[in-house]
């Protein structure tokens, strides 16, 4: 790690009392979850299932449903790392206005970050809905189906079909989530960017909104981003070291 850098991330950290904290695929990675779009990424091997393809077709509902069970196991034995507990660090110091992840990995949650200061864009694989009534349950009933019969399961209550509560390929953001999102980035005196190549938008463009209000901007990545030209502090680094060192010395 860059000394230098640490302590400029401590300085921006101490002074900063509204943090908006945006968070990608690198702060998981630390906690053994796949990074999906990256350079290695299980997307490059295996295309997404569209929404829409879902809806329609029986094949893509099971291709989909293969695909969840197989990383069922790795996302709910995941643990979370000392990025995410340094995130909770930063909410107990009275400093934190919310984190936004694209992950879907429940793992800011399980460490402990309040649900009031989350917003899960992309939704979470820790719950799974009704794509019809928008029921919610845990996972291990439809998983366990699915294991046992091969059929996508569905909704006890209309029988609609069950699908993980994760914004699919082909599906807009949940309107309200993003909001929150803009709202708490642009009354932000400092953003922080961890972990995200910051190219998937809409997502990718709820730092920019603290920014253009007067924000301090530091990105913490492996590898350049759009962003970095506007970047008051860029670490080029492991988000989980870097953070979780500038934070323990606050
Ligand atoms: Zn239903």
């Amino acid at each position: 790690m860059d000394q230098d850098s640490v302590e400029a991330l401590g300085r921006l950290l101490e002074e900063a009392r509204r943090i908006f904290v945006f968070t990608g695929a690198g702060v998981s990675t630390g906690s053994n979850i796949p990074d999906f779009r990256g350079p290695k990424g299980v997307y490059k091997e295996r295309p997404p299932v569209y929404f829409q393809e879902f809806v329609a077709s029986e094949r893509a509902r099971s291709e989909y449903w293969a695909f969840k069970a197989e990383g069922y196991r790795a996302f709910r034995d995941a643990e979370p790392n000392p990025a995410h507990h340094a995130l909770v660090t930063l909410e107990k110091l009275g400093k934190l206005n919310l984190v936004a992840t694209q992950n879907v990995d429940g793992l800011h949650q399980r460490a402990g970050t309040s649900s009031d200061l989350l917003v899960e864009l992309h939704g979470t694989n820790l719950a799974v809905e009704c794509i019809e009534c928008r029921r919610r349950e845990t996972p291990d009933r439809c998983m366990q189906e699915f294991e046992a019969t091969a059929q996508p399961p569905r909704c006890p209550a209309c029988d609609g079909w069950m699908k993980p509560a994760v914004v699919m390929f082909g599906q807009a953001l949940d309107p309200s989530r993003l909001g929150k999102a803009q709202s708490c980035s642009r009354s932000a005196d400092l953003v922080l960017a961890l972990g995200s190549s910051l190219v998937v938008t809409p997502a990718a463009d709820l730092p920019l909104a603290g920014v253009r209000a007067g924000a301090k901007y530091v990105i913490i990545n492996q590898g350049a981003t759009p962003h970095d030209r506007l970047a008051t502090l860029r670490i080029d680094g492991d988000v989980v070291d870097y953070l979780a060192t500038a934070v323990g010395r606050l």
